[in-house]
């Protein structure tokens, strides 16, 4: 195997978003606009919320990418135009295709909103290839029981997209995805197979990791130059993301929640979000 090296670092930047929730947010930035085939990287909290003070992001569209949601502590209530509802527990993934268009909104439970508590998990933005674009939308709920969870050593990690060690994500993509969870215990070392071509990245929540040839901090992001491996260890213990995938190498259109390949797609975007045709919300889904 050719391990990979470090090609560059980043540093999470602090950004509000939704209703005024603080994220830390990777990419995109000044430095990494994005990591195709993966638009976006946003760490939600971790935040300790009091009674009536949980903020989420109320009712907006999406077309051309997709959105994945995963919890790592808290409760997240989510409704849509498609008439889909439900509530996100400790451990759960959603993978929200957008395609051709929905509404929705991703908020605290109701429970989260009235007595509070800790919050903390991630988005991730998924582009779409050219030709699914415009796919029907649909929605992936997978529970934390059923993330596939493989140990090597003193690692542990959930695969919510793509393989690793014999294990397989429950996920479905249009193209190869990677993202998987890992916990490394102190002295953790694993060295993972990884498609030559495909983008591979490490992002850091917990403590420090060492992530092919360099040392990577809380809120780090490295992303690693081609190679049929990445190494990962740590001293202390760490927490991190593995993500990446296949490249789309695709031109990309993109303007707040609507990510396309041109600039009349995006404008066309935003004539069917105005005329009503992204759909909306029914109300009496709205019970979370
Ligand atoms: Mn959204």
């Amino acid at each position: 195997m050719s391990p990979r090296t470090i090609a560059s670092v980043h540093v999470a930047h602090q950004q509000t978003e939704g209703g005024g929730f603080v994220v830390r947010r990777p990419f995109p930035s000044g430095g990494l606009p994005n990591l195709d085939p993966l638009l976006l990287l946003d760490e939600l909290g971790p935040i300790e919320y009091g009674p009536g003070e949980a903020i989420g992001a109320p009712d907006h569209p999406h077309r051309g990418m997709e959105t994945v949601t995963y919890l790592l502590d808290g409760e997240g209530a989510h409704a849509d135009s498609a008439g889909n509802a439900g509530t996100l527990k400790p451990g759960d993934v959603q993978w929200m295709t957008a395609g051709a268009g929905v509404v929705h909104r991703e908020m605290p439970s109701k429970r989260i909103q009235a007595e509070g508590g800790r919050n903390h998990g991630f988005q991730i933005w998924v582009n779409l290839p050219r030709a699914h674009k415009m796919t029907q939308p649909r929605y992936q709920e997978i529970s934390a029981t059923s993330v596939p969870v493989v140990r090597t050593g003193d690692a542990e990690g959930r695969i919510l997209a793509g393989d690793a060690l014999g294990a397989r994500a429950v996920i479905e993509t249009f193209v190869p995805i990677l993202i998987h969870h890992w916990t490394l215990e102190p002295g953790a070392q694993v060295e993972l197979p990884t498609p030559e071509d495909h983008t591979v990245a490490a992002y850091v929540f917990e403590g420090a990791a060492n992530v092919a040839d360099g040392r990577v901090g809380r809120g780090e992001l490295a992303v690693t130059a081609p190679g049929s491996s990445v190494t990962m260890g740590s001293e202390g213990g760490a927490q991190l993301l593995l993500l990446g995938g296949q490249p789309l190498k695709e031109p990309i259109a993109w303007q707040g929640p609507f990510v396309m390949n041109t600039r009349e797609e995006l404008a066309q975007a935003f004539a069917d979000f105005r005329a009503g045709r992204m759909g909306r919300i029914p109300p009496e889904i709205i019970r979370a």
